[in-house]
C-alpha cells in the first residue's frame, strides 16, 4: 500500500502577525516540496474538516467554544503573546484535525501503509484548556484518541521529535493508560516542561531531554538505548508522529545541531520499529520547523522514507 498525504490547504489561510515564525510560508514549502514528481506515488487527499465530537475527544466544550468565539472577522486576534488567530483559523485547525483522524482511518483500515498531513497551525503544545506555543487544538493527541476510542485499538504510541517538548500532548494524555507518549527536545527551552520526572498518570510518558547543542550522534544513542526499549515495552498498535524539524542545526528558534539525514535516521528507525510491532501502521503530523528550507528539505526525506516502506 503506498503512502497517503492528507493536505490542509486551509492552513495557508491562518494568519500571523508579520514577522511571526510560525508563518504561512512554512506550510507553502512544504506543499511546494511534495509536488515534486519524487513524491508522484503519494496518495493525495485533502483535510476534511474535524466536527465538534472529535475536538471534545480531547477538549472540554467551553473551551471549544472560547476559541471560535476569539476568531477575529477580519484581522488578528491575539490567545496569548505567541499564539493568534485570523478569520481562516478556525477552518484551518478544524481540517488540521480531521486531516490527522482522516490519516488514522485510512491507516487502519489498510487503505494506506503510512501517512503524512501536511498542515497548521501545529498542535501539540494546545493543553485541554489552554492554547499555546502557535497551537490550537491538540491534534496528535486527538488522533491517538479517535484511534483508542472509536477503532477500539488496546495501545498508541505518539512519538514527538520537535524541538520543544509536547506540553500539551503529554496534558492530554497524562491520564490515559492506553496512549504512551515520548518526546525527545532541547531543555531548557520553551515550554519549560518535559523533565524526566513527568511521567503521566500510570508512567504512561517518557520525556528524553537533550541538552542545547545535541548533534544526531548522541540523539541517535538515546533513541536507540531509551526510547527504543520502551516502545518495544509498549507494543502498541499505531505510532503517532509529531514531525518537528526545528532540532535541525538552521533552525531560529533552538539550539539543537540535528542534520536533514538524523530526520531520515529517525524516521527510518521508527518505521524499522512499527514494521516489526505495529504492522507497519504510522501517522506523522507537521509540527514546527522554522528555517524554511530546512523544513522543505527534512519533511522531503521524512516522507521519502515513507514511501520507502511501502510493501
Ligand atoms: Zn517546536
Amino acid at each position: 500500500m503506498p503512502t497517503l498525504l492528507v493536505e490542509n490547504r486551509a492552513g495557508l489561510a491562518h494568519e500571523m502577525p508579520a514577522g511571526h515564525p510560525e508563518q504561512i510560508a512554512r506550510l507553502q514549502a512544504v506543499l511546494d516540496v511534495l509536488a515534486g514528481p519524487e513524491f508522484a506515488g503519494l496518495i493525495r487527499a485533502e483535510a476534511p474538516m474535524a466536527g465538534e465530537g472529535d475536538l471534545l475527544l480531547a477538549h472540554p466544550a467551553e473551551h471549544i467554544a472560547a476559541i471560535r468565539d476569539a476568531i477575529p472577522d477580519r484581522g488578528l486576534a491575539a490567545l496569548d503573546p505567541d499564539t493568534s488567530v485570523s478569520p481562516g483559523s478556525w477552518e484551518a485547525a478544524l481540517k488540521g484535525v480531521g486531516g490527522c483522524l482522516y490519516a488514522v482511518d485510512q491507516v487502519l483500515s489498510g487503505e494506506a501503509t503510512n501517512a503524512f498531513v501536511a498542515t497548521r497551525p501545529p498542535g501539540h503544545h494546545a493543553e485541554r484548556i489552554r492554547p499555546m506555543g502557535f497551537c490550537l487544538f491538540g491534534n496528535i493527541a486527538i488522533a491517538a484518541k479517535h484511534a483508542l476510542e472509536r477503532h477500539g485499538l488496546s495501545r498508541v504510541a505518539v512519538v514527538d521529535f520537535d524541538v520543544h517538548h509536547g506540553n500539551g500532548t503529554q496534558d492530554l494524555l497524562w491520564d490515559e493508560p492506553r496512549a504512551f507518549f515520548v518526546s525527545s527536545h532541547q531543555m531548557p527551552l520553551y515550554p519549560g516542561t518535559g523533565a524526566p520526572s513527568e511521567r503521566g498518570g500510570s508512567n504512561n510518558i517518557l520525556n528524553l531531554p537533550l541538552g542545547p547543542g545535541t548533534g544526531g550522534a548522541e540523539m541517535r544513542r538515546i533513541v536507540e538505548t531509551r526510547m527504543l526499549p520502551r516502545l518495544a515495552e509498549i507494543a502498541p498498535d499505531l505510532l503517532l508522529i509529531s514531525a518537528g524539524f526545528d532540532a535541525h542545526r538552521a533552525d531560529p528558534l533552538a539550539n539543537l545541531n540535528w542534520d536533514t539525514e538524523d530526520f531520515a535516521w529517525i524516521t527510518r528507525t521508527l518505521c524499522a520499529f512499527a514494521g516489526a510491532h505495529c504492522g507497519g501502521r504510522v501517522v506523522s503530523t507537521l509540527e514546527g520547523g522554522y528555517d524554511l528550507d530546512a523544513l522543505a528539505a527534512s519533511v522531503a526525506t521524512h516522507v521519502t522514507v515513507l514511501m520507502e516502506q511501502d510493501g
